[in-house]
């Protein structure tokens, strides 16, 4: 029964030619349909992939463009820095164009001169060390390098100049500098030897204990980021610093293979809005010599910014956590930050600039010492005023603040 049924079966759907066709055509549909939808849902899943990586790398442009004032741009995760002078400089992968964004803030006196006031210490006593660069500390702690003038003393000396203003704190204080990501100071300045070479020499000791690099006079500081060497110079030129000086130093950093080399002034008259021409000479002449970049302050007040040879002249800064005035009627301030490139160990032409406005406050009826960056029209305003600052000499900056 069962061998019949099964020849009833075979001959039926297999002997008969015609029913062989179509089960042969049908298998091979079948065959066919399966196939073609697994190449439609590989493809479908590629197409998400594609999509995916498209949305990773829009968000990092968009992230790179981004307004400075949210503090969430720059894709440059604070690398490992070092002070080891002996490195080469030279890159470990040498066809590669390496990215250096360094940033620049102005007047840090994180002290008192005790005789006027003592408020910012009593800020200190109050928020502790994190609170002074609190609002700022996105922007650099983002970066490769921050540099500030460090504009007083970190001593417990009393042998006070005898001077108007002399500025000093405790060696504690300088954790400030550590708790906002600042790696670089300048020393050259006019309240560096407030309280004599004891003063001075305390302070070196302490940055150099919480490895904090400072720069002054011949003291070059070099620092390397990502095989790349950086040297920082300092010249306090209210002092008479003469162009030979300047091209000494710079030179002196080019023979050590620095690659990039950032040069700070102490310069030009209180509260004036214009450089004067010895800092124009001697800003010049330091981008002449070598220099990447030119920073200026002391003049407790936004200048212009030249471009000058395809490099940047801030004329001045302004102030920034500024100790030494306790309700100063211009709070505006400057951090500017460059991305520097390099390939083949040799720094390229192109520069990535932009300007952070700031308030030297995060409040407008005092000084709370606690810089803030600013948004909105403020914001506005402040770029408006460094355009207006900086008319003929061949620099404007968007609305963004980046350079044109
Ligand atoms: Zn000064």
């Amino acid at each position: 029964m069962r061998s019949t049924y099964k020849n009833y079966f075979f001959n039926k759907f297999f002997i008969n030619t015609r029913y062989r066709k179509l089960i042969l055509f049908s298998i091979a549909l079948i065959i066919c349909l399966v196939f073609c939808s697994g190449i439609a849902v590989s493809a479908t899943s590629a197409t998400e992939e594609n999509s995916s990586s498209n949305t990773q790398t829009e968000t990092a442009t968009n992230d790179t463009n981004s307004d400075t004032s949210s503090g969430t741009e720059t894709d440059n995760a604070k690398s490992d820095t070092s002070t080891n002078t002996k490195t080469t400089g030279k890159t470990s992968k040498k066809s590669k164009t390496v990215k250096i964004t360094i940033s620049a803030a102005g007047d840090c006196t994180l002290g008192v001169d005790s005789r006027y006031n003592n408020t910012f210490n009593n800020y200190y006593n109050k928020y502790g060390d994190a609170y002074f660069f609190k609002k700022v500390k996105s922007v650099f702690s983002k970066d490769d390098l921050t540099i500030v003038n460090f504009e007083g003393t970190l001593t417990n000396s009393t042998a006070r100049a005898n001077k108007t203003f002399t500025f000093k704190a405790p060696a504690k204080y300088v954790k400030i500098l550590k708790k906002g990501s600042v790696e670089v100071v300048t020393l050259a300045n006019n309240h560096t030897m407030d309280f004599g070479s004891q003063g001075f020499k305390d302070t070196k000791e302490t940055l150099k204990k919480n490895k904090i690099s400072y720069c002054e006079g011949s003291t070059i500081a070099y620092k390397t980021v990502k095989g790349v060497k950086i040297a920082f110079v300092g010249f306090n030129a209210l002092n008479g610093v003469s162009e030979q000086q300047v091209k000494n130093t710079i030179q002196t950093a080019k023979k050590k293979k620095a690659k990039i080399i950032i040069a700070s002034f102490h310069w030009g008259i209180e509260k004036e809005y214009y450089p004067n021409a010895r800092q124009k000479t001697l800003g010049r002449c330091a981008i002449s010599s070598g220099a990447s970049l030119v920073l200026g302050h002391h003049p407790h007040r936004v200048q212009g910014i030249e471009k000058y040879k395809g490099r940047y002249i801030v004329y001045s800064l302004g102030n920034f956590s500024f100790g030494g005035h306790t309700n100063p009627d211009d709070k505006d301030a400057l951090i500017f930050q460059q991305t520097f490139y390099v390939k083949n160990g040799k720094l390229q032409k192109k520069n990535d600039a932009k300007i952070v406005p700031c308030s030297i406050s995060s409040v407008s009826y005092t000084n709370n010492y606690q810089p803030k960056i600013l948004t909105g029209s403020e914001k506005k305003r402040l770029i408006k005023k460094i355009n207006t600052l900086s008319k003929g000499m061949n620099t404007s900056f968007e609305n963004s603040g980046k350079a044109k």
